[in-house]
């Protein structure tokens, strides 16, 4: 691994983003070729990240019988590298000031009858119990960008809820979605123990940028962006999580400049994007802008399908921005982690009752169920929705995540823990039809394994979970 330090300190940052390039890769592939596709579809099958050059070929792709072979192909690719589980988590929104200004965003600083807000540590904790209550392991914590919110005092919030139990419930990993930080700033909050730590790019188009981030705030410096994930590796952090808001420019670009991304960090440090999310904007507080670049629901299926291709070990995040339906249609394309249950409010999921307020949020949610609605959901499409935390919590983190995850090991370790941690849920938690179809899915996942040590050793410990044992994990 080599990375030189100072070319991100200096000021000038790491530029990966080839505009040129992806410009006229997208002018050159406006016709699909079907041979080429095949041949992308075949080779995907072993695996290996695509280059640009691939991507542009399967974005050209228009007739409905290629689309069908490319959403199968991203089906099967995900049934082969996930299994069948699906994680959950939920976002936990800390505070909404802001010093900037981004035109989409409830929160930023100009929106209008925005009820600004930060936990204090006792509604903090208030929120850790009743997402605990629920049965959420895994959370992101959410905050705006002001100077409250410094890396200190990120950290602490992230300590406050792994040390807030309350029965059988804990919160087992806590990722971030904060504003980009410097090195020493990853390294104060990768000290508390952090997962992933998000930051969305946006959009990876300048001119762009330019239009919804004004010059002059914090988020207005395109490249201090750029580079928020070479500076968290430098802080030791080795899950970064990253993202488009798709809409603000042409998806084509975007998902081009996301591969481009994760190769530049796979090129450089050995270890590509654990997450990659793609949320679609959303109507906001006092938002009202012309949005000639919406993504439709038939790009974004196919966009997913071929990220699916294109980065076969990044986990492919969909959140609750979009609607049940779109989620029933797009799961199956390769998405592996999902929020489930989610309130935007700061303080929300303590007045769970309150009809969403897009004065309290920072944008519309478009999949309100609760989640254990969710989780039957998940059960009758014979999903396994999963709280597992095990990878980072034994060590399989960037570098080391994708040793195991290349040859395939990923199902050896997934769907075992997928299994434990829905059997805890279906035992604290669900309601009796919940209880019954996880477990009926649980059993036919049993069923289709071949004996052997590691499936007496699941049987085991699922029989030790009954008996009240909890954190059994592989
Ligand atoms: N303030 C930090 C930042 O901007 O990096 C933290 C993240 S912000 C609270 C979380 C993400 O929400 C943003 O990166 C953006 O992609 C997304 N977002 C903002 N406004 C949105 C909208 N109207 N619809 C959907 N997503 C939106
Ligand atoms: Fe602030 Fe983030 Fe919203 Fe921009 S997207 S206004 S930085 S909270």
């Amino acid at each position: 691994m080599k990375f030189d330090h100072t070319d991100i300190s200096n000021g000038h940052g790491i530029d990966f983003i080839d505009e040129p390039l992806i410009n006229s890769l997208i002018d050159e592939n406006i016709e699909e070729d079907p041979v080429l596709c095949r041949e992308i579809f075949a080779k995907s099958k072993s695996k290996q990240p695509f280059n640009l050059q691939d991507t542009a070929a399967l974005i050209a792709i228009r007739s409905e019988g290629l689309l069908h072979e490319l959403f199968e192909t991203a089906r099967e690719l995900k049934r082969e590298i996930y299994g069948k589980r699906i994680v959950l988590f939920a976002p936990l929104y800390v505070g909404n000031h802001c010093v900037n200004d981004c035109k989409y965003c409830g929160f930023r600083r100009s929106a209008k009858g925005t009820v600004r807000k930060t936990l204090t540590k006792e509604e903090l904790v208030k929120e850790i119990y009743n997402l605990e209550d629920l049965g959420h392991k895994r959370l992101i914590l959410v905050f705006g960008e002001s100077p409250k919110y410094t890396p200190e005092f990120i950290a602490d919030c992230v300590r406050i809820c792994y040390s807030t139990k309350k029965g059988n419930g804990e919160i087992r990993r806590v990722n971030i979605n904060a504003a980009p930080l410097d090195i020493e700033g990853y390294r104060t909050v990768k000290s508390a123990g952090i997962g992933t730590f998000q930051v969305f790019q946006e959009t990876y188009h300048r001119e762009t940028y330019a239009r919804y981030h004004p010059a002059n705030d914090i988020k207005g410096d395109y490249m201090w962006r750029l580079n928020a994930m070479d500076r968290a590796f430098m802080g030791g952090i080795d899950d970064m999580g990253i993202g488009v808001l798709f809409g603000l420019y042409d998806w084509r670009f975007e998902l081009l400049s996301l591969v481009s991304h994760s190769i530049h960090l796979q090129d450089r440090y050995g270890v590509g994007p654990h997450t990659i999310s793609f949320p679609r904007i959303q109507p906001a507080q006092d938002m009202n802008l012309p949005l000639p670049y919406r993504v439709t629901d038939e790009q974004f299926k196919k966009l997913v399908a071929i990220l699916r291709l294109a980065v076969p070990y990044t986990g492919l995040i969909m959140t609750a921005r979009e609607s049940e339906e779109i989620r029933d249609q797009v799961m199956e394309f390769g998405v592996s982690q999902i929020d489930a249950g989610t309130r935007l409010e700061i303080g929300g999921y303590q007045n769970r009752d309150r009809e969403q307020e897009l004065s309290r949020e920072q944008f519309r949610v478009g999949d309100t169920r609760n989640l254990d609605d969710v989780i039957h959901w998940l059960l009758k499409n014979e999903f396994i929705p999963s709280f597992c935390t095990s990878c980072y919590r034994v060590g399989r983190t960037g570098e080391h995540f994708m040793e195991y995850a290349i040859p395939g090991f990923i199902k050896k370790f997934c769907t075992p823990n997928a299994m434990l941690t829905l059997a805890e849920y279906l035992e604290d938690y669900a309601t009796p039809e919940t209880k019954e179809a996880g477990y009926s899915v649980i059993e036919k996942n049993l069923q289709s394994m071949e004996e052997s040590e590691q499936k007496q050793k699941i049987l085991s410990k699922l029989e030790a979970i009954k008996t009240g044992k909890r954190d059994l994990l592989f």
